[in-house]
């Protein structure tokens, strides 16, 4: 089968890779489409060093089912895949919380799991999330970062009295932004600094500001950049005793107010990926909302075209928050 393989910094090529063999408990499944996400991106430069050398990155994934070994799931069927793999034998995993499993491995980053920029992949039965018949092929893709946001909000137990700031409008500070309205917000923010995102913030029905403008004090402030200067503009648009949400992952080290957190009761609380209810409530919530969520998708592009894609995407030559990659 045909699939994208990362070589090294700036290194994709697409290449035959043998077909995946499932294993007792696992699906085969036949990619239709996969999103570029942000951390493929910066894997990609090296910049983080979190994808290695040989191996098929894509976690954000719509495919149909070819096989299920487990008989659960009928040959043909519409779905996505939760990428966070736990152990399934611990209390974390138990919870239906592996995210916060010590062997967590994910779908796309360990390379020795079979990944989705490729024609076909297999995955746990356990881990596939079935769209209702009829959905837009191209909303399964987006359940992935869209799940990310909305397990942002619930971290900060958000309700309909909440005045919520999200920094940053790419794809994760977009589906927090819809989570908070889906939770019942009213009041919703997002400070970019490029005019585009803007735009689509605005076109997605929510307050767009510059890092110039003036925000209503938050109640919750989702911070999806991630960096000291992110965390800086949060702690300055928070209301005394505001939730802070850490979901951004634009440096592995920031600085920040340690007086701003406590004398002013504000809480700061990290958020990784999503549990499993939130994947397949996300996944449920997507497919009925698939005409407002084709805003999200910028561009589609083949498999041929995926190496020269991530490239522009990366020295920003083609500015797009969510790009698509076709595999069927
Ligand atoms: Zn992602
Ligand atoms: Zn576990």
């Amino acid at each position: 089968m045909r699939a994208l393989v990362f070589h090294g910094p700036w290194d994709l090529t697409v290449e035959d890779r043998p077909e995946p063999e499932p294993g007792p408990g696992d699906v085969l499944l036949d990619i239709l489409t996969t999103g570029i996400c942000g951390s493929d991106l910066h894997g990609y430069t090296g910049a983080t060093g979190r994808r290695h050398p040989g191996q098929v990155m894509g976690h954000e994934t719509v495919a149909r089912v070819l096989e299920d070994r487990t008989g659960t799931h009928p040959a043909g069927g519409l779905l996505t895949v939760n990428p966070v793999l736990g152990c399934r034998r611990c209390p974390a995993c138990d919870a239906g919380t592996p995210q916060r499993c010590p062997d967590r491995r994910v779908i796309g980053v360990q390379p020795e799991i079979s990944a989705a920029f490729a024609e076909r992949m297999v995955a746990p039965a356990h881990n596939v999330v079935p769209l209702p018949p009829g959905t837009p092929p191209d909303v399964g893709s987006l359940v992935e970062p869209l799940a990310v946001g909305y397990h942002a909000v619930q971290r900060a137990g958000l309700t309909a009295g909440d005045t919520v700031l999200v920094i940053g409008g790419g794809p994760i500070g977009q589906a927090a932004a819809l989570a908070a309205r889906r939770l019942g917000a009213a009041a919703i923010t997002i400070l970019e600094l490029d005019a585009t995102r803007r735009a689509l913030a605005a076109r997605l029905g929510f307050t767009a500001a510059a890092p110039a403008d003036r925000t209503p004090l938050a109640t919750v402030v989702v911070d999806a950049a991630g960096t000291s200067a992110s965390l800086e503009s949060a702690l300055g648009r928070a209301a005394q005793g505001a939730r802070i949400v850490l979901v951004g992952m634009g440096a592995p080290r920031v600085e920040m107010s340690a007086y701003a957190i406590s004398t002013e009761e504000r809480s700061l609380l990290g958020s990784f990926s999503y549990d499993e209810a939130a994947f397949r409530d996300t996944a449920a919530w997507a497919a009925g909302h698939a005409a407002e969520l084709e805003t999200l998708v910028d561009a589609r592009v083949g498999l041929a075209e995926a190496p020269a894609t991530f490239r522009a995407l990366a020295d920003q030559t083609l500015k797009a928050a969510k790009v698509l990659v076709s595999l069927s």
